[in-house]
């Protein structure tokens, strides 16, 4: 279907897919007949209309009542996308992907023609595309280089209360850009009542709202706080299905390894209970999920069955599955948040808010009277449940959003117009971690190598470690560890009872400097075998993780192309690579401790070795690490041997090598000490006040 092509060929050929009953075509009859049948399609002609009248547009419905798939196709039928296309954020790329593939689906086209989606390191669509679904964060790095949005004529900011921290930015950056282009149309939708925030930020828009369709949903708290809220789910689950009526069941978990194991367990326990309980299809949903999996959570379960998803929070807003008569709420999200004691981002487990709490028992009331179980008191839910949750631009680090603002010029980010501005405190950080990386200079302004960083679309880090790869001749094996850290480090498997042989395997590939060094030798190895999956099979390393690695290997040779930096190998000197990683993570030093293992050397926080790192039985006296993961202990994961000269050497802003008269001779060039003296004695010197200046 080339049904958006021009508005010639666009409106009867989206009236003849509505005729195509007479033809017989069930599936894509039943498709159109879904459509009307949406809420949002009796309001279609008002809808138009106040898109048409207003220029920024705030639209407010429940979930589920066809905003995200419904209304680019009303405005590219209605010929709004003549000259430029329809942008629609998501906050999660699973969203993104999903909902492209249903309203391409709908349009009858391929994905990836005039309905496609961008992610991160992936790019569906041609310069036929006409409705764009991508990740809030794509388009934020799309307007460094095109602040106009030149090539949209409506950007659809969707999901907006989730507040992340790319929509909050594009709340300021589209303001702006609104201003400079009175064509440009702006819509932001929400599921929840914050609408009327946004319409006063945006010059006081109008608000649209289009009427759920709800059923009472009941709501059951627990008598007592539930300890083990896993349990409690898990039996929930099985007594719903014992006792209650037909519909589907949707339980709230937290991440991919609590939903693995939660439906690893409930298979078992179902299995247990004999041939004549009815069948309970259980369907995982995470980011993570390969998207054949996810696409059976939309499929309806057979007769006589009974479906269970078990999803991350995704499910609250952003993805909507019919056929839902029970919540299970254990009251739990993981959350990303800014901890200062390890100067990084960790995702933690935390309370939801009661927003969140309310959002997902709607979930059980779209298609008839449902319950949501709450695993929690109703007390707990009055009293220490926050009313909203807590915008992530006020909870995170916020580097790469400076990094990618200062490179678009905007150096005065205290008077950005953010709708709720991040704390002073998290800036100051941000500021002080990107001059440390020496992506700003002493003025707070972005240096050379900060406007190359602000090129790739990795974390600072990891764009300094890259670029500085360049300088050290291994800018090949460099992009190879960039490539497979964001695989999302599930490159090994190691399944529950092979344990010992997956263990063994991956023993092989370690190298004494460490585990980004033996991704290296993973990856090595799998372009030895020329990328076979038998070889994959046999190492017990997950294809599907190579085959992401290979792919954002491949992206960001483009990126490298395109700035000119060179691809360079150092053949077997490992030592510049180990001199690259530390030249972006000289942050994440620890230095071995009599007493706690490790020690940070920044914050002084005790760490150790995960026992999986390839440096576990021979630890290092120095090391850098790639991430903190607090599980029994605070875990470093990725772990590399470094030499503590090279720390003073790559960051002499943060690190200098002591006082010689100090410390004896022999020591003296081993002994590093954080600079922070510089940073503690004037706290507001040029990291705020500078900012000002340099306006
Ligand atoms: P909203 O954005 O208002 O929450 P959506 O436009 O996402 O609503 O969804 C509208 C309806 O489209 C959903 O209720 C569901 O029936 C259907 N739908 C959305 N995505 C899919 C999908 N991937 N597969 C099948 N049906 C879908
Ligand atoms: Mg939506």
């Amino acid at each position: 279907g080339n049904l958006m092509g021009q508005k010639a060929a666009l409106t009867p050929a989206w009236k003849a897919a509505n005729k195509v009953v007479s033809y017989g075509r069930i599936t894509s009859l039943s498709i159109q007949e879904q459509r009307r049948s949406l809420p949002i399609y009796k309001l279609r002609d008002q809808l138009v209309q106040a898109i048409r009248d207003n220029q920024i547009l705030v639209v407010v419905g429940d979930t589920g009542s066809g905003k995200t798939t419904q209304m680019a196709q009303y405005l590219a039928e209605e010929g709004f996308l003549e000259k430029g296309r329809l942008g629609c954020t998501q906050p999660r790329k699973v969203a993104a992907v999903s909902v492209a593939k249903r309203v391409a689906e709908e349009v009858g086209c391929r994905l990836g023609a005039e309905v496609g989606y961008t992610i991160r390191f992936e790019d569906l669509t041609s310069p036929e595309t006409k409705i764009k679904y991508m990740t809030d964060g794509m388009l934020l790095r799309e307007l460094l280089v095109d602040p106009d949005c030149s090539r949209y004529s409506v950007i659809m900011l969707d999901e907006a209360h989730e507040r992340t921290i790319a929509t909050d930015v594009l709340f300021g950056l589209l303001k702006k850009a609104c201003k400079r282009r009175p064509d440009l149309k702006l819509i932001c939708t929400s599921a929840t009542l914050d609408a009327a925030k946004f319409a006063t930020y945006f010059w006081g828009c109008p608000i649209f709202t289009i009427p759920g369709r709800t059923f009472p949903v009941e709501t059951l708290y627990t008598k007592e706080p539930e300890p083990d809220y896993l349990e409690a789910s898990l039996i929930t689950i099985l007594q719903i299905h014992l006792m209650e009526p037909a519909g589907d069941i949707l339980l709230f978990l937290t991440g991919q390894e609590e939903i693995d194991t939660a439906c690893e367990v409930l298979y078992e326990r179902v299995k247990a209970l004999g041939p004549q309980v009815p069948e309970l299809l259980i369907l995982p949903v995470y980011a993570a999920l390969p998207s054949e999996m996810q696409s059976r959570i939309f499929d309806p379960p057979p007769p006589g069955a009974r479906k269970v998803v078990i999803a991350t929070n995704i499910a609250e807003t952003s993805i909507t599955i019919d056929g839902i008569y029970y919540v299970i709420d254990p009251g739990f999200a993981k959350q990303n948040a800014y901890d200062p004691k390890l100067g990084m981002d960790s995702l933690v487990v935390t309370p939801i808010s009661q927003a969140q709490a309310r959002q997902r028992s709607g979930r059980a009331g779209r298609t008839g009277p449902g319950k949501c179980y709450r695993l929690y008191t109703e007390i707990a839910y009055r009293n220490e449940m926050l009313p909203n949750p807590i915008p992530e631009i006020q909870r995170t680090n916020l580097a790469s959003t400076i990094l990618t603002l200062k490179a678009m010029g905007i150096n005065d980010l205290i008077s950005f117009d953010f709708m709720d501005p991040p704390p002073a405190a998290t800036m100051l950080t941000a500021l002080e971690q990107l001059y440390a990386l020496g992506a700003l200079d002493d003025e707070g302004l972005l240096t050379r190598i900060g406007r190359k960083m602000a090129d790739f679309p990795l974390d600072p880090p990891l764009s300094k470690m890259l670029i500085k790869s360049v300088d050290y001749g291994c800018s090949e094996e460099a992009l190879t560890i960039v490539a497979m850290l964001q695989a999302g480090g599930q490159v090994y498997y190691r399944p529950k009872d092979k344990q010992a042989q997956a263990d063994a395997k991956k023993a092989k590939f370690h190298q004494p400097e460490g585990d980004l060094l033996t991704l290296l030798a993973v990856y090595n190895g799998w372009k030895l075998s020329k990328f076979s999956n038998p070889w994959c099979f046999e190492n017990f390393i997950q294809t599907r993780a190579m085959k992401t690695a290979q792919d954002v290997r491949k992206q960001l040779i483009g990126i490298m192309d395109r700035y000119k930096h060179d691809l360079v190998s150092c053949g077997t000197n490992f030592n510049r690579v180990r001199m690259a990683i530390c030249s972006g993570f000289f942050r994440n030093a620890a230095k071995k401790d009599p007493t706690e293992g490790y020690k940070t050397l920044v914050e002084g926080t005790p760490v150790s070795i995960h026992p999986s790192s390839a440096l576990f039985q021979r630890p290092p006296e120095w090391c850098v690490y790639y991430e903190l993961v607090l599980t029994a202990k605070e875990y470093m994961h990725q772990v590399t041997l470094i030499e503590p000269k090279w720390l003073s050497e790559v960051a002499p802003t943060f690190f200098r090598v002591a006082d010689q008269n100090k410390i004896s001779k022999r020591k003296a060039s081993e002994k590093i000490e954080p600079l922070f003296d510089r940073f503690a004695a004037n706290k507001d010197d040029w990291r705020l006040s500078k900012q000002k200046r340099a306006t």
